[in-house]
């Protein structure tokens, strides 16, 4: 099976170890560092530079913060980005124009539209209009079917993000038993695929997990890696996780906090002060799959140039 995760190396997954950060702004940054060399060495071969377009619907102050930090990956690494800002009774009619228009400007390297869009527009419907071959947000079901297939494709950059950071830090996957919790499109589902799929990492047991899930504490107790996917904060507590469990914690969720100026903080699907102590290894929320999130991005994004320019 294809493995965008690179060569296998040395894993050190050792039930017991004292618990250790995956960091995933440091994995981040150093991905997005290697990006910015390649980029300058294209643009010192007069190569075309990789260009993100970006919609954004309406004024969700989470969608905003998010499509914010990746037009700043953009400029971090050299890339090029356009933000297309429409308001959110745009119809979806015209949302498809703005798409189609994308689709042939032979400058765009990448499309993605910030999720979740306003009710009245199909998000489906949206997601299918992309190019394939711009699809870098890897939404399209021509990129789920590849990745299904494990051939070379765009790779949900969330669950892509979480096997940069398990290859980044030597997390050992092979015959271990992973717990996915959450099934959505964009984060459990393409999880537990590539886990399960023969690669590296990879070539995990899965047990996905969702809303209709029973004895869900006793299936996350048999959990060697734990993926939180759920959107419920502080949902998993330790007496649901096996001592020495990697923990990688998908959920932000913003709960109110008067003591901050911004009137929230950042919560993780994973109660992290009570669980960290017993795991081998777990993601911080703020600070984990968010900022592996958008490393994977730019990397598909860079793909994407490569593929239709070189
Ligand atoms: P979603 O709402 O689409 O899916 C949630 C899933 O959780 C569903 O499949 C549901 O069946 C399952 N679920 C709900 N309650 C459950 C329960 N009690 N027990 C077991 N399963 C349950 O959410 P999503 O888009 O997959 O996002 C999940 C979380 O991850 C959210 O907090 C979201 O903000 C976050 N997220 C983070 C990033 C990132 O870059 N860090 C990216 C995407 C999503």
């Amino acid at each position: 099976m294809f493995s965008p995760f690179g060569a296998p190396a040395e894993r050190n997954f050792v039930v017991g170890l004292r618990m250790q950060i995956l960091d995933g702004k440091k994995a981040a940054q150093s991905i997005k560092d290697d990006l910015r060399i390649e980029v300058a060495q294209r643009a010192n071969e007069g190569k075309k530079i990789p260009h993100l377009a970006a919609i954004l619907v309406g004024n969700n102050g989470a969608s905003e913060t998010y499509v914010a930090a990746k037009v700043k990956a953009c400029e971090e690494t050299g890339f090029k980005s356009t933000l297309v800002r429409l308001a959110d009774d745009i119809s979806e009619f015209k949302l498809l124009e703005v798409i189609e228009d994308l689709n042939e400007n032979t400058d765009v390297d990448g499309i993605l539209v910030q999720l979740p869009l306003p009710k009245h527009i199909s998000s489906k419907k949206v997601i299918n209009a992309i190019n394939p071959d711009k699809d870098v947000d890897g939404f399209h079901p021509m990129s789920v079917g590849k990745m299904v297939e494990g051939l070379p494709t765009f790779i949900p950059a969330t669950p892509y993000g979480i096997m940069l950071l398990l290859e980044h830090y030597k997390i050992e996957t092979k015959g271990k038993h992973a717990v996915v919790i959450g099934r959505s499109n964009i984060v459990g589902r393409p999880m537990s695929i590539l886990l399960s799929g023969n690669s590296n990492p990879g070539n995990c047991t899965v047990t996905i997990c969702h809303s209709h899930t029973q004895n869900l504490k006793e299936i996350c107790l048999q959990g060697d890696i734990i993926v939180a996917a759920l959107g419920i904060p502080e949902f998993v507590k330790p007496d649901m996780v096996k001592p020495g469990a990697v923990i990688i914690d998908v959920g932000i969720t913003r709960v109110a906090d008067s003591t901050r100026k911004s009137g929230f903080k950042l919560k993780g699907d994973v109660e992290y002060d009570t669980v960290a102590p017993s795991t081998s290894w777990i993601t911080p929320v703020p600070g984990g799959v968010g900022p592996m999130t958008i490393a994977a991005l730019m990397k598909n994004t860079f793909m994407s140039c490569k593929n239709k320019n070189d």
